[in-house]
């Protein structure tokens, strides 16, 4: 019969560590570029788990939690290109407390996910949230028998989506590229469909304007306005100046 790992046997297998193996919520390995954070059962919702919440810096007895300040630290080198990874964790029968909050157990395996602020809330997702406005077929994301919605029905709407198109064109509006004039008859037509109003901040009965609520952006201009923050993607405007401020810096480089 196997050994049945502890959960710093169990972190330590995949090279990771941290602070204190008592009061850690996270750890991280440097070399392989990954964070490793333990995801409560409790709070998992549609396709995704908490991980982390602003209202954990303190405990009930107002004590600054370690465990906090570490997480923000690795949060920070996830924003910096690691990987984010989760492993589910069961929580004791009477969790009233998170003081007291006991690991009854854990599952031992790694999941691959990818991390999403919203508001104090810091989320770990099954997709990959790069181009959330971009899922066109959420029925295809599924979680064993768990349906992931993330979109609702207006933004995979393909009228929406093909007016857009025929009042803006299929060239980038953040750094104009055309794929037509690049990969040919191949890259003809093909552009994403950003939404300038962050899609969790849509109500039911909002309509759609193709003209003014949507803009064509290459999947590089696109991954650039939704980076770091869901709830608040940059404007298209912010997004060029971003584009010709470094153009800029590149020819004084290049005078000097
Ligand atoms: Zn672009
Ligand atoms: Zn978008």
């Amino acid at each position: 019969m196997g050994k049945i790992l502890n959960r710093k046997q169990f972190i330590q297998s995949y090279g990771a560590t941290c602070k204190n193996w008592t009061w850690s919520w996270s750890f991280i390995n440097h070399d392989l570029q990954m964070v490793i954070f333990g995801a409560w059962d409790s709070e998992h919702e549609q396709g995704r788990a908490v991980i982390l919440r602003k209202e954990w810096e303190f405990s009930a007895k107002n004590i600054r939690q370690s465990g906090y300040s570490q997480a923000i630290e690795h949060l920070q080198y996830i924003h910096q290109g690691y990987d984010l990874y989760t492993f589910n964790m069961v929580h004791s029968p009477s969790p009233e407390n998170r003081d007291v909050a006991v690991i009854k157990d854990f599952e031992r395996r790694l999941e691959k996910r990818w991390l999403q602020k919203e508001g104090d809330v810091w989320y770990a997702d099954v997709i990959d949230h790069t181009y959330p406005d971009e899922i066109t077929f959420p029925e295809e994301y599924t979680e064993g028998t768990r349906k992931v919605i993330t979109v609702n029905a207006y933004e995979r709407n393909p009228e929406a989506r093909r007016a857009c198109i025929s009042h803006h064109g299929t060239i980038c509006k953040g750094c104009g590229f055309d794929f037509e004039k690049t990969y040919g008859e191949h890259g003809k037509g093909f552009i994403h469909i950003h939404h300038i109003r962050p899609l969790g901040t849509i109500g039911e009965n909002y309509g759609v304007d193709p003209k003014e609520d949507m803009v064509p952006l290459c999947p590089n201009c696109h991954a650039m306005v939704h980076r770091g923050n869901a709830t608040s993607p940059l404007s298209v405007d912010e997004l060029r100046n971003l584009i010709e401020e470094a153009k800029a810096r590149q020819v004084s480089f290049m005078s000097s």
